[in-house]
């Protein structure tokens, strides 16, 4: 295997630093720095850009971001014992790396990141779909990211790029389509991991498109989503009944049958159906 640097291997840092994984804070880490070039590699051409990095561990995916050229990186990691290893990484590419020991729910990374902008993360699993839901519903589009380059469970994975009829469709494949590209790049079993999780992993790459699909009140179409899906067996005209007394009237209008469920009714519908409830009042 060829080196992608002169640092030290993954497994000797961890035990140069003592980063035992704990679970409680979603630590699987990626020891193979080929397999993180190659997951860095699908983020895109790095060179010109600046990459937001969340839980950055030992810092695995940190120097294959760094090794295939990226400007610069700011990872945002919320364990204090992973920082002298990423102190580290920072040493050997010299004003390229700035480490915040934080939270990344509560960590504003705009301030230290200039456009073009990339994020990309083997996430947390805990707080992973609460990040890209966050990632995906700014107020303003385009948001400030132009791609993001993310490893979910598998499961969540597949519930970002499903389609309309599959059992995966829901309000993370509507949020995710609505406004972005979105693929499944690599699928990484468990062993890929250390510790192995129980579950296959996939990495998923978003690309931010310049306007949304079909226009449509962004808080408005993730309440109705939301709504929808929370009682996806129903029919419409009753799980969507609290939105207003005039449902039925504002599916038709949208094209939706008051007796459809939420997994049969795609994109365009949906944006139709936000589009005559938000201007209804
Ligand atoms: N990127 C490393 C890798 O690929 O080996 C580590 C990935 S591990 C799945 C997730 C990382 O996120 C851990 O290092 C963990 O400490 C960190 N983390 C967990 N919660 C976090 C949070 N709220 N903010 C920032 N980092 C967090």
């Amino acid at each position: 295997m060829a080196q992608i640097d002169a640092l030290p291997p993954l497994r000797e840092v961890i035990e140069t630093h003592g980063i035992a994984a704990k679970k409680a804070l979603g630590q699987n880490f990626l020891l193979d720095l080929n397999l993180t070039a190659r997951i860095a590699r699908a983020a895109g051409d790095l060179t010109q850009c600046d990459v937001l990095e969340v839980g950055p561990g030992p810092g695995g995916l940190t120097r294959g971001l760094l090794a295939e050229g990226a400007r610069r990186v700011l990872a945002i990691e919320k364990d204090s014992r992973c920082i002298p290893a990423l102190e580290q990484i920072a040493a050997a590419y010299p004003g390229r790396l700035t480490t915040i020991n934080g939270d990344a729910l509560e960590v504003d990374p705009l301030a230290h990141l200039t456009p073009p902008i990339r994020v990309a993360a083997n996430l947390p699993y805990n707080i992973g779909t609460e990040l890209l839901v966050r990632w995906l519903t700014p107020a303003d589009w385009p948001p400030y990211w132009t791609s993001l380059t993310l490893m979910f469970q598998r499961e969540v994975a597949q519930r970002i790029v499903a389609e309309p009829g599959s059992k995966a469709y829901g309000r993370l494949a509507i949020l995710a389509q609505w406004r972005a590209d979105a693929h499944i790049v690599l699928d990484l079993p468990p062993e890929a991991f250390v510790p192995a999780p129980k579950v296959s992993s996939a990495v998923v790459h978003l690309t931010a498109l310049p306007a949304p699909r079909y226009p449509a009140d962004a808080q408005t179409l993730s309440h109705v989503v939301a709504t929808a899906f929370n009682q996806r067996r129903k029919m419409l005209r009753s799980s969507l009944k609290g939105l207003s007394p005039e449902i039925e009237d504002h599916l038709v209008a949208a094209g939706i049958a008051p007796t459809d469920r939420a997994e049969r009714v795609a994109l365009e519908g949906f944006c139709a159906l936000a589009r005559s409830l938000h201007e209804a009042g």
